[in-house]
């Protein structure tokens, strides 16, 4: 078995790794994986590595990286040097950014990290919303796999569930999120939620994980402007 030291990972807020043997995968995973792999492929484990809170764009700021797509091109470049310093005798490849991995809120679930919240981001009781992924990658490595982060989902017990009314939109009624609602309504010229999502904002969770107002801005602008494009 090798050890892995994610310490430049910390450093460069990807602070949130798990490591899954590809064949203890579900079927759905394995299947969405297949054409990754391959029948007799040299990848045995997928890494998946994630940011929790502020530190993320802080060293991201601090490296001074001019790019269209900072937060995608800063950790791909620093999970490759973390992976060539760290495992000069192995191979893998990033299936994202770019790629076509298996879905990340899926694999978040079999890592712990995910819960489904009102709002339609990802949730649990550490870092509230306040979390995402950032690297997929397939290794030949042979690491031992990461339990997931235990805990139910907090809104489980989250009896005033705040984030419905602070919606603009009404788009976060008992029944489900409608998805139109809240698209339409970040479309306005005048919406609130073009550059943030108010109901995100109003959950308590893990609020002093919450990212900085430039962070948001620049995560939300990315939406909108694909909202706007495909829709
Ligand atoms: S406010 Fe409550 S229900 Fe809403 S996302 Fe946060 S924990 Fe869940
Ligand atoms: S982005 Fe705005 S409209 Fe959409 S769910 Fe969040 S608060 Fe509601």
């Amino acid at each position: 078995m090798q050890t892995v030291d994610f310490t430049a990972l910390d450093r460069a807020g990807l602070n949130l790794h798990a490591v899954f043997d590809i064949a203890a995968l579900p079927a759905d995973v394995r299947s969405a994986l297949a054409e990754h792999v391959g029948p007799n492929g040299p990848c045995r484990q997928l890494i998946l590595l994630g940011h929790g809170g502020t530190t993320l764009w802080a060293a991201l700021k601090a490296s001074g990286i001019v790019s269209a797509n900072p937060i995608d091109d800063f950790s791909r470049a620093t999970v490759d040097q973390w992976f060539a310093a760290n495992f000069p005798d192995n191979v893998c490849r990033i299936l994202y950014p770019g790629g076509n991995p298996p879905s990340l809120q899926r694999l978040g679930q079999l890592a712990g990290w995910h819960h489904p919240s009102p709002f339609m981001v990802g949730i649990n009781a550490y870092w509230g919303s306040w979390f995402a992924y950032r690297v997929v990658l397939l290794a030949d490595t042979e690491l031992a796999p990461t339990p997931a982060l235990a805990g139910q989902s907090p809104c489980v017990s989250c009896s005033s569930q705040p984030c419905r009314p602070a919606c603009p939109a009404g788009a976060l009624p008992e029944s489900g999120f409608v998805l139109q609602a809240c698209l339409s309504y970040r479309r306005q010229p005048d919406s609130a939620c073009r550059s943030a999502c108010l109901a995100r904002l109003a959950c308590p969770v893990g609020a002093e994980h919450r990212y900085c107002a430039e962070q948001i801005r620049h995560s939300y602008s990315i939406s909108l402007r694909d909202i706007e494009r495909y829709c």
